[in-house]
């Protein structure tokens, strides 16, 4: 997969995403990225890139003939999906993340300043997108949390291809709580379920845990869970009359052989 970078700060791309899995995943071709510098397309003798804002306000803009001509110059073919990186955009999830993995190249643009001009992101952008309800200096942070979470999605890019498939969102669960070495650390024990070998067990202990920390920390994901599996509490649910049928048995039993 190709990402195609049009910023101000290209090497602030390069060192955040040429590091670690990421990095690895671009030495060994799974993952490929190109950064424009915008600044190299201003026809401005100064090559400024930004201007004072029509109508008043505080702060410059972007003005639109070097982000058009540093987009242009990636010649990409048509149809291939340019994101602009904007607090007015939808708010990127994990979801989103998944779709985005699905595309052979993607453009990302960052801004600058107070933005960039309406006129050349109507032209170009096709997806606006924010990573959060905050305002930062530039889009070269929001494009480096995008395209981590899209590289781990693609095939390949972690080592095992299973670590992304159980984790927080995956399913509109939070993840359980997970522990390492060693079984017993500052004198808290790791859950003894975990040590027994036993995968049903523990699949389910892992299932109720996610689904506890969801409730008390996402309502809004647990209802959504609850609402599309039906079928896990119509399953606790007999679960609980088939234990306690059984203990009404046994009380039975017991107040049975207490009479003899
Ligand atoms: N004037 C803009 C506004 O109020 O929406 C904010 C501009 S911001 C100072 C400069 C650039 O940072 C934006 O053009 C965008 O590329 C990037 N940016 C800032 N916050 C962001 C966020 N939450 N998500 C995505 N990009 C963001």
């Amino acid at each position: 997969m190709k990402f195609d970078v049009l910023t101000l700060f290209p090497e602030m791309i390069e060192q955040g995403f040429n590091t670690s899995i990421t990095g690895r995943a671009v030495s060994e071709g799974i993952l490929e990225l190109n950064t424009v510098n915008i600044r190299d397309y201003s026809k401005d003798k100064h090559n400024k890139v930004d201007d004072y804002i029509y109508g008043g306000g505080a702060g410059m803009l972007m003005f639109p003939q070097p982000v058009y001509d540093a987009y242009k110059s990636l010649n990409v073919k048509e149809g291939t999906r340019v994101v602009y990186l904007t607090p007015v955009g939808q708010t990127f999830n994990q979801k989103m993340a998944k779709e985005f993995a699905m595309e052979d190249e993607l453009v990302f643009l960052c801004g600058h300043y107070e933005g960039i001009d309406e006129r050349v992101i109507e032209t170009i952008v096709t997806d606006k997108v924010s990573i959060g309800d905050y305002v930062l200096t530039g889009g070269e942070l929001p494009v480096l949390v995008m395209m981590d979470a899209i590289s781990r999605m693609v095939p390949g890019v972690l080592g095992n291809g299973d670590s992304s498939v159980d984790e927080s969102f995956s399913d509109s669960l939070l993840e359980y709580p997970q522990y390492s070495r060693p079984e017993e650390w500052n004198g808290m024990k790791v859950p003894p379920v975990l040590l027994s070998g036993d995968h049903k067990k523990i699949d389910e202990w892992r299932l109720e845990r996610s689904l506890e920390r969801t409730r008390e920390l996402r309502p809004d994901m647990y209802e959504k869970w609850a609402e599309s599996h039906p079928e896990y509490f119509e399953l606790q649910r007999k679960k609980k009359k088939k234990a306690e049928e059984k203990a009404r048995k046994l009380a039975k039993k017991l107040a049975k052989q207490e009479m003899l």
